[in-house]
């Protein structure tokens, strides 16, 4: 009897340890599975990611109260998996002030994607979260970030063969109408550009740059000259680009307000967000600010004191932080508006998928090129509208002809308003270079530290370890992440008249029948008013600044709220940077 529970007993505690192992066990298989299943382990076909230069530009040259600007070379990104082909691009910038995440030029562009490319070719284009976790743990700056975001969502949209707007739920039928710029010039120059403008585009909207370094005289005077010829119904706004005083700024308010100006775009220098309290309170015009404003932690800062936000995808890092600025923005009560640096229309079209959200739009930088490879949005009656095709909806089209014909302004007279902007105004050329790069699972299989002379002429299928004949072949076979250390230096500009024509030999006869009406075969002389040997578009020439006449008296200042400066991040060298993990969270 006594062995037989012992038996018992020794076969109840072996049960007892089974069935703990044996639950151990289960739970042991099941936390592994689960752990795998959200494990970002290489995909089994990784991403082909290949970043392409080509340089655009401008048949008329912008200036603004920072400088000026002729061409632009951005760099179009090539992101092909399973056989989809999805683009992004990323064109340079600067908002003018050292400390913000600004400049944003080719080269630092080229070098950072160089460096963070091969981090994430092992994701597919559906691990939008864990990229972009990716991108902030590398502090990867937003330019950047906005030609893999592009890329992303432009191969979502040919995956789920949809435009954007249609998988965003959006509509694209009563979009606000897009305005068309005119830089700072003299009067009689502006008002020429105006009419050059509408000679090809149907514009509904005009914006002006004002805050010109010669005073607020000069931005009155030019002002009026335009607005002589702005069509009847047209809407007029005012861009200064921080060229402002807090004074300056409220006088302007009110005279361009008795003239019927719809808002008033970045009135005061970035970092001078304070005093657009003081400016809010006094002025009559919606205010709007652009450089100021980069994503959506920027919101808290602004929403007392601005009417809206103009958001710009190189500034925002794509289209998903877009979205996300854009529903925190309209959550503050703030309106939605869209502009552009010298982007393409690549770049424009992704924007104008998000078009919907907007009450203003300023999507015209393509517009201006006399070499834009791009065709996506097109304008229908003022309005940039994107098309059904899947993705972004862009084709490679580099036949484009310049547009000469339309802007004989450009050849004839941009020479002396030029040398005006040059010798009156000091304003310094905003140059970039750039370099090419070619990535393949991980391994920087090209890169260049030349400038290509154009892009190739068909884009290629799928990333191929052989550079384009025309790109100087300069292979590293092992640089998976190191900045490419064939990168240039800034080079030193060439004075003015020396400048070679740098259009592309190549630009075909046909004109375009959108939008260029007549070809010519001069393209239009490279103008670059640079007075002074070293070009920095962040430096802004100090001028005699003349008093404004009816500036109101000096407003007592208050102490300005704490402005909290932009997230900063532990420095990471290239070799400490971790690979894709379960512990990157989607921000959304
Ligand atoms: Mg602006």
């Amino acid at each position: 009897m006594v062995e037989c529970f012992t038996l018992s007993f020794y076969f109840s505690v072996l049960t007892a340890f089974s069935t703990v192992w044996l639950f151990s066990l289960v739970l042991a298989l099941a936390a592994a599975f689960l752990a795998q299943s959200t494990l970002p382990h290489p995909h089994p076909q990784p991403m082909q990611i290949r970043i392409q230069p080509f340089t655009v530009h401008k048949c008329v040259p912008l200036t603004i109260s920072r400088g000026t600007t002729a061409t632009s070379t951005n760099l179009w990104l090539q992101l092909e998996h399973e056989g989809i082909e999805g683009w992004g691009e990323a064109s340079p910038f600067t908002v003018g002030h050292p400390q913000m995440k600004s400049p944003q030029r080719t080269e630092a562009i080229a070098q950072a994607l160089d460096a963070f490319i091969p981090h994430i070719t092992g994701f597919s284009p559906y691990d939008y979260d864990l990229i972009e976790a990716q991108m902030e743990a590398h502090q990867l700056i937003s330019a950047a970030r906005t030609a893999i975001d592009l890329a992303i969502h432009d191969w979502l949209g040919k995956k789920a063969q949809q435009p954007l707007w249609k998988l965003w739920g959006l509509r694209r039928d009563h979009l606000a109408v897009t305005s068309v710029t005119i830089g700072i010039n003299t009067p009689a120059g502006a008002h020429q550009r105006l009419l050059d403008w509408l000679a090809v585009v149907d514009a509904k909207a005009i914006k002006i740059k004002l805050g010109s370094p010669a005073g607020l005289e000069a931005d009155q005077a030019m002002f009026e000259a335009v607005v002589a010829g702005v069509p009847a119904g047209a809407k007029v706004s005012v861009d200064a680009n921080g060229g402002w005083t807090l004074a300056g700024a409220i006088a302007m308010s009110h005279w361009l307000g008795d003239r019927g100006v719809t808002y008033l775009e970045q009135p005061l220098p970035v970092g001078q967000e304070a005093d657009l309290y003081k400016l809010f309170k006094e002025s009559p015009l919606p205010l709007f600010v652009d450089e100021s404003c980069f994503n959506e932690t920027d919101i808290p800062i602004l929403a007392d004191r601005v009417h809206g936000i103009n958001i710009k995808l190189m500034k925002t890092g794509g289209l998903t932080p877009a979205r996300r600025l854009c529903e925190t923005a309209q959550a503050q009560g703030l309106q939605i508006m869209f502009g552009c640096y010298s982007d393409s229309t690549l770049a424009n079209t992704a924007a104008a998928h998000l078009s919907a959200y907007a009450t203003h739009l300023d999507l015209d930088s393509h517009l201006n090129l006399t070499d834009d490879p791009f065709r996506g949005a097109t304008l229908q009656d003022g309005c940039l509208i994107p098309s059904d095709q899947p993705g972004l909806g862009v084709t490679y089209e580099p036949a484009t002809p310049p547009m000469d014909t339309a802007y004989n302004f450009a050849a004839d007279s941009i020479a002396e308003n030029t040398e005006w902007l040059a010798d009156s105004l000091a304003i310094p050329a905003v140059e970039s270079t750039f370099t090419a790069g070619t990535f393949t699972a991980g391994t920087l299989t090209a890169g260049s530290g030349e400038i290509a002379p154009e892009i190739p002429s068909e884009p290629a299928p799928a990333p191929s370890p052989e550079l384009p004949p025309e790109l100087p072949s300069e292979p590293s076979p092992d640089l998976p992440a190191e900045p490419s250390p064939e990168f240039p230096a800034e080079p030193a500009p060439e004075p003015f008249p020396e400048l070679p024509p740098e259009l592309p030999p190549e630009l075909p006869p046909e004109p375009s029948p959108e939008i260029f009406p007549e070809p010519s075969p001069e393209p239009p002389p490279e103008i670059i008013p640079a007075p002074s040997p070293e070009i920095d578009p962040e430096i802004v020439p100090e001028f005699p600044s003349e008093p404004f006449p009816e500036a109101p008296p000096e407003i007592a200042p208050e102490p300005p709220p704490e402005i909290l400066p932009p997230a900063s991040a532990p420095e990471i060298s290239p070799g400490m940077l971790p690979e894709p993990s379960p512990g990157f969270s989607p921000r959304l």
